[in-house]
């Protein structure tokens, strides 16, 4: 008895330094700094115009697909000239249509006066399923990772602090960039577990960036990423409060794929 009430005594004495670790849990705890990660030149490639079957979610003309996060209006980005840019005042812009596992294309420019370092340079994300609002969901980075330095489970292509990119296949600023990305999504049980995590192949400018990777859960900025059970979501894209010029994107579609379990 003498010594159950000391074991549990050591317990509770222990619990206020457990739970002061977790409330200094920060950004840095998650940044993976190497090894670096291999610079591919890519090779050309043209416009990848959908096929027959395809949802396109972006032609050049209207953002009827989507709307901004917040508040539900219209998509509040910039139209013009057949792209549609950032605006970081509307915020996170999401599909309205709610898919499962899917294919997708996108194609996405840095502008050419691109300024900042690090996370601070053409900072945005293709959120695969936008699980809440903000930033909540699964994140394939884009940032400007032209000869810019940060970590490398936040360079362009990487799954956010999940997974660094096999490679570094990125065009200088001011060149339209491709991704193509599979979305397997993750697959729950009644009680809410994980049957079957999230994965993920990835090509950048035709350059395979992600092999199918496991997630580990959503993206988290601070600490370790976990799920929350969902079936469809939006697909996100990230209007990051950072203050270099707002990038741009062209050319997205997605194409349905079947779940996969196991
Ligand atoms: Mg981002």
């Amino acid at each position: 008895m003498k010594s159950i009430l000391r074991g549990a005594a050591i317990v509770l004495a222990m619990m206020p330094i457990a739970a002061t670790a977790q409330d200094k849990a920060k950004p840095e705890d998650t940044e993976q700094w190497s090894p670096a990660v291999p610079v591919v030149t890519p090779g050309k490639i043209d416009t990848a115009l959908p096929p027959s079957d395809a949802i396109v979610l972006f032609d050049g003309t209207s953002l009827d697909h989507w709307q901004n996060v917040a508040d539900g209006a219209p998509a509040g980005w910039t139209v013009a000239g057949g792209i549609v840019t950032v605006n970081k005042k509307a915020g996170n812009i999401e599909t309205r249509q709610s898919f499962g596992s899917y294919q997708l294309h996108l194609e996405y420019r840095i502008p050419a006066n691109i300024t900042g370092s690090g996370q601070a340079r053409g900072n945005s994300g293709l959120f695969l399923a936008s699980t809440g609002p903000g930033d909540k969901g699964y994140e394939l980075q884009i940032l400007d990772s032209y000869r810019n330095n940060t970590y490398v489970n936040g360079q362009a292509g990487a799954i956010y602090k999940q997974y660094p990119p096999l490679a570094n296949p990125v065009r200088k600023p001011g060149e339209w960039q491709a991704i193509d990305v599979v979305w397997n999504k993750p697959i729950f049980a009644p009680d809410g577990s994980v049957k079957t995590p999230a994965h993920v192949t990835a090509f950048l400018n035709g350059v395979l960036i992600q092999d199918h990777v496991a997630l580990h859960g959503e993206t988290l900025y601070i600490g370790k990423p976990s799920y929350t059970a969902y079936d469809r979501a939006p697909i996100k894209l990230q209007a990051h409060g950072d203050a270099s010029a707002p990038i741009s994107f062209r050319n997205i579609w997605v194409r349905e794929i079947p779940d996969t379990e196991g």
